[in-house]
């Protein structure tokens, strides 16, 4: 197993910096080490400030990759060089590659969204890479009985590559409490990716992604997001007092 890199500190939470997560990830899957993938951003940054549970599994998480502009920037100031914006939707769809050009036979489950929409994206891979293994989709709305069946469905199936969409935090602390139903799998929040895949919602152009703006074009197609976004100037503040007090590395 190739090392873990150092964990860098955004906030006092570790953030992983590496060259390739999907080559990472996809060692951990033939040694059938169990993962929990979590992309953080500015605003689970400041969420995890509040809300000490997901504090806590972010750093209980094996792998944190920086999704987001705000964490990247910081990144970037605080190690002066390039760092890599890598949005948690390209993590998955690299994964879903990997997999269909290795390993066909690795099972693929799609837990979240709005009832058909993570049926309608598993369709959409399906299209993409037609040997692809998706072992089961469901929605992210249900009863807890629902939740209990969804429960058993992994014991029995055990997927090794679990992409969950319930939105920050809800998907971070599901997945704390459930990894142990499928503890060889690698679990990805992967918040509404499946609403992109589905054809439900697009994604902001990649120009604004790579001038990190994405988050401006999610504030035109969901203006109700407004409030949530406050959470980016206040991230801001709190990273420029942190970086004049702290230090960055925190293993
Ligand atoms: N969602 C869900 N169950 C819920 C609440 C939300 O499946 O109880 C889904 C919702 O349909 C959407 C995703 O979670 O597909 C949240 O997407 P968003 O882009 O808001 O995620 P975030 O920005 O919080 O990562």
């Amino acid at each position: 197993m190739s090392k873990m890199p150092k964990a860098l500190s955004v906030l006092g939470i570790p953030v992983h910096v590496m060259s390739n997560y999907p080559g990472w990830l996809l060692e951990c899957l033939q040694q059938g080490r169990g993962t929990h993938v979590v992309t953080l951003n500015a605003e689970m940054t400041m969420q995890a400030e509040q809300n000490k549970s997901l504090a806590q599994v972010i750093q209980d998480a094996e792998l944190v990759i920086p999704d987001g502009a705000g964490v990247v920037l910081y990144l970037r100031w605080l190690l002066w060089q390039k760092v890599q914006r890598f949005p948690g939707i390209e993590l998955a769809e690299q994964l879903l590659q990997e997999i269909g050009q290795q390993n066909t036979a690795i099972k693929v489950f799609f837990y979240g969204g709005a009832p058909g929409v993570a049926a309608k994206a598993a369709e959409y891979w399906q299209q993409e890479i037609p040997g692809l293994n998706i072992a089961g989709t469901h929605s992210g709305y249900h009863s807890l009985e629902e939740e209990e069946k969804l429960r058993e469905t992994f014991r029995q199936v055990q997927p090794q590559v679990i992409f969950v969409g319930l939105g920050v935090p809800r998907q971070e602390l599901w997945i704390a409490k459930n990894r142990h139903l499928c503890p060889e799998a690698i679990w990805i929040g992967v918040g509404g990716s499946f609403d992109i895949w589905s054809g439900t919602k697009t994604r902001a152009p990649a120009w604004l992604g790579n001038n990190n703006l994405e988050w401006l074009y999610r504030l035109y197609q969901e203006p109700w997001r407004w409030r949530r976004m406050l959470a980016l100037p206040a991230f801001a503040v709190k990273a420029f007092v942190y970086r004049l007090t702290a230090r960055g590395a925190i293993s």
